[in-house]
């Protein structure tokens, strides 16, 4: 008997590790005064780099206090009010314990012999977004690890139903859709730039005129619901009018906007989502879940059966029991769905939708505020809980504000005490705030913002004492 493998006689000694894990966890999060420890990547390549791999230190409890110095310790935490950066968000507690369940059953969703109620319970899910996004019954989809693989599905089922070969987005989509024309070989140029409005989304007339206009059979119009920078939402409804005309794949990008899919106040912002050929999702954004956690849905099922592929090993051909391999671009799957079923079974999806609401109502508030703080510019109004603003005082230049800006994030991420993005709009520097977490009040934001003036007119203060360094 194996001490090391989980099985019903290694009970003690796996309760005993969870257990610990948990508690240290706890202890480190319990102390955690920031997003960031501030160390610099040769601290840490060195720390790392000085473990022996091939001397173990004989117990989980060694190895887990080793682990806290080296990776807990230095962990970008999004739980922390001052992560304003990216589109990660704190999860919700009943996720993990799925989490717990999930790593330790070790299902593997492909064959219904491996996985059972499993399976089930993820076409539950499907069935539900699918409902959610309005579909029919007609609807299917699965599971997959994130954003970028839902994306590179849809234009693969785009793909083998068109025939054809030209994307049309516009330069705010999701750099993952010219990943994934890349994956399909498409060559270059297959991914065409569709005009967009004063606002950012994309505009359905330059849409008609660019695929009217194109050198090459259309295979798909991708929309994003959710801009990553802006957090745009382009008029799904108009899309789908020009698609339909013309019979043509359309794919909605909701990675970011799929959170509007459980807010009473904020769901008519996806209308026309429901005539979409394709939809991706990512709960890891917008539904507080832990990664991974995103999956892409199809309006007709029978799309999805295109790309099956029959092998012996796996599937008897003529299944009586469901097989989601077959509609997966993965073999070995997580049982990811388990955390979003335990979400919605423990809380509901009404407070996952409010928890989304709280952040984009935040956004709305930083906005006004920032236009009325003299030392930041901002963008444009959110949409949804995304900010673009710079640091730009009264005798700051734009190509000074230029290249202080991503200085100065550099500078705010290696203080710790707040994580912002950046970015460039029309040219130039911004730095950006993504609000997915609904603990994060005026008050912290003020401080960050606080924070950044505060380094800001340290840089400022170094060019104007260093006029020789450009
Ligand atoms: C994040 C994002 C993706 C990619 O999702 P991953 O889960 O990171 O792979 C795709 N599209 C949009 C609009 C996104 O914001």
């Amino acid at each position: 008997m194996s001490p090391h493998l989980f099985s019903g006689s290694t009970l003690d000694a796996y309760t005993s590790a969870v257990w610990h894990a948990s508690a240290l966890l706890a202890d480190r999060v319990k102390a955690v005064r920031g997003p960031y420890s501030g160390a610099s990547v040769e601290d840490l390549r060195d720390q790392v780099g000085a473990v022996d791999l091939d001397r173990p230190l004989g117990d989980t409890g060694a190895a887990l206090h080793e682990v806290a110095r080296l990776y807990l310790d230095h962990a970008v935490w999004f739980h922390e009010p001052a992560y304003v950066a990216h589109l990660n968000c704190p999860v919700v507690i009943p996720a993990l314990s799925a989490e717990v369940l999930i790593a330790a059953v070790n299902s593997s969703v492909d064959t219904w012999d491996q996985s059972t109620a499993g399976t089930l319970i993820e076409r539950r899910l499907i069935d539900w977004t699918a409902g959610r996004i309005g579909f029919g019954p007609d609807a299917d989809g699965v599971f997959t690890s994130g954003g970028t693989q839902s994306n590179l599905h849809g234009l693969l089922l785009a793909r083998e139903e068109t025939g054809g070969g030209k994307i049309f987005a516009t330069t705010e989509s999701h750099f993952s859709v010219a990943k994934s024309a890349a994956v399909l070989g498409l060559g270059p140029g297959a991914v065409v730039g569709v005009a967009t409005d004063r606002d950012g989304g994309m505009d359905p007339a330059a849409l008609a005129a660019a695929i009217d206009d194109a050198d090459g059979a259309p295979m798909a119009v991708v929309a994003t619901a959710g801009t990553t920078d802006l957090g745009r939402i382009d008029p799904l409804a108009a899309i789908a009018d020009v698609c339909e005309r013309r019979r043509i794949w359309l794919h909605v990008d909701a990675a970011y906007g799929c959170g509007l899919l459980a807010s009473h106040r904020r769901r008519h912002l996806l209308e026309g989502i429901e005539r979409a050929d394709s939809v991706t999702v990512d709960f890891h954004k917008s539904f507080f879940q832990p990664v991974s956690s995103s999956a892409i849905v199809v309006r007709r099922g029978e799309a999805l059966g295109r790309i099956a592929v029959h092998a012996d090993y796996l599937n008897p051909r003529a299944a009586t029991v469901p097989n989601q391999v077959d509609k997966s671009l993965q073999t070995t799957r997580r049982l990811d769905a388990l955390k979003l079923w335990m979400t919605l079974r423990a809380i509901g999806s009404d407070r996952i939708g409010e928890m989304f609401d709280a952040v984009v109502d935040r956004a709305h508030e930083a906005h006004r505020h920032l236009l009325d703080d003299p030392d930041f510019e901002v963008l444009a109004a959110p949409t949804l809980s995304t900010l673009l603003f710079r640091y730009r005082p009264a005798g700051l230049s734009v190509p000074e504000c230029d290249v202080l800006t991503p200085r100065l994030r550099q500078r705010l991420f290696h203080d710790g005490r707040a994580i912002v993005a950046g970015t460039t709009a029309g040219g130039h520097h911004w730095l950006k705030f993504t609000l997915l977490n609904p603990n994060t009040t005026m008050a912290h934001l003020r401080d960050v913002l606080d924070l950044i003036r505060e380094i800001g007119r340290d840089l400022a203060g170094e060019r104007a004492a260093a006029p020789v360094m450009a």
